[in-house]
């Protein structure tokens, strides 16, 4: 027996989330048996596992979209028992069972072994939200960005793709502004190396399609009015780069700021994602960060708190990210 977050549906089409008890026989299928060390709580978790979003593609589906494990049985030849595997997005958590729960039977093309520099809990505190924040950053390289061309606004600071951003890019001697609804928590995003902070308000209400020209590139994470407000105070020739929807799923934007000032928006999928974007964005991952990154950014919690954590994730408490440790 081995413990599970369950999420289910009844004929009414209501959700419920229950911590329960599963056979192994019970497993999807798949060529490699995981021992679960480590999930994570992302926004996409949080939202499985509250039911305020439609994450979940069928029922019974055990949510979590990262995890970090030993492989237990292997049919597969590019795994063998007792190697250290991980795993973010390919719909787990979504359409196959995820990471919150202590076994897990995957598919090994998913897998990819835990890199060399990090160990298997600083994978976690890294997660999806920490490769998609390097997936991010990799992207505004790859378009020529360079600390010489100026500020980096990062939207959505205070949560996991925000920290890491903000993190990352100050690493590499970028200047970062950091755009968050939580002023009271600057001197946090100041010790991860945001130059300033700014109040999300000046972003996030309906604004003029071409706006005075601050940003070098942006990394947002929230879209809607806030992503609109940043391509169009983006400067000629700049880049953004849009991953998340905490504000909303709706781009109210013009095409001015594409077609006056060249400006490219750039989309971050890290779900799909090749496995050769993964190895590159996991090993810049563990060159780029240190030991004490992941104490500042990531707490512990329990299978037993992640209900409750999930909710308070949703409603803005959460600051950084959250590792699930079994
Ligand atoms: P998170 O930890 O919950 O952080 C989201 C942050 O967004 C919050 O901490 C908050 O930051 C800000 N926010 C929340 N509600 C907002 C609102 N109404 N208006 C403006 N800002 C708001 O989530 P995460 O894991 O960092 O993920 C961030 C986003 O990226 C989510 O939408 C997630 O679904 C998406 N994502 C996408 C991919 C991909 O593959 N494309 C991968 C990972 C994540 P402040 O308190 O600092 O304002």
């Amino acid at each position: 027996m081995f413990r599970a977050l369950i999420i289910d549906q009844n004929e009414e089409r209501k959700q419920s989330c229950t911590l329960s008890n599963l056979e192994e026989s019970q497993l999807p299928e798949g060529d490699v048996l995981v021992q679960v060390n480590y999930s994570t709580l992302n926004y996409k978790d949080a939202l499985a596992i509250t039911g305020k979003g439609r994450i979940a593609r069928s029922y019974p589906m055990v949510p979590g979209i990262d995890l970090v494990g030993k492989v237990l049985q292997s049919d597969s030849d590019r795994f063998q028992s007792g190697d250290l595997v991980l795993l973010n997005g390919f719909g787990v958590g979504e359409m196959h069972w995820g990471g919150l729960a202590e076994k897990a039977r995957l598919k090994s093309d998913w897998l990819i072994p835990l890199p060399a520099g990090i160990d298997a809990k600083q994978s976690m505190a890294i997660g999806t939200a920490g490769y998609t924040a390097m997936l991010s950053v990799l992207a505004l390289e790859k378009q020529g960005v360079t600390p010489a061309s100026g500020e980096i606004l990062v939207t959505g600071a205070n949560g996991g793709v925000g920290s890491y951003a903000i993190r990352l890019l100050n690493r590499l001697g970028y200047k970062v502004v950091a755009s968050t609804g939580r002023m009271a928590e600057s001197d946090y995003l100041k010790s991860l190396g945001a130059d300033e902070v700014i109040d999300r308000n000046t972003l996030s209400e309906p604004g003029k399609p071409l706006q005075k020209e601050r940003w070098a590139a942006v990394v947002d994470c929230v879209g809607s009015h806030t992503l609109a407000n940043a391509c169009a105070s983006t400067k000629y020739g700049g880049v953004v780069t849009a991953c998340g929807l905490a504000q909303g799923l709706d781009f109210p934007a013009s095409v001015a700021p594409f077609i006056l000032r060249g400006v490219k928006l750039i989309g971050i999928d890290s779900v799909m994602r090749p496995l050769a974007d993964r190895i590159e964005a996991w090993q810049r991952l563990s060159e780029l960060l240190q030991a004490e990154d992941f104490d500042v950014i990531s707490k512990e919690i329990t299978l037993d708190e992640a209900a409750d954590t999930a909710s308070a994730l949703l409603d803005g408490k959460v600051r950084g990210r959250v590792i699930v440790a079994f």
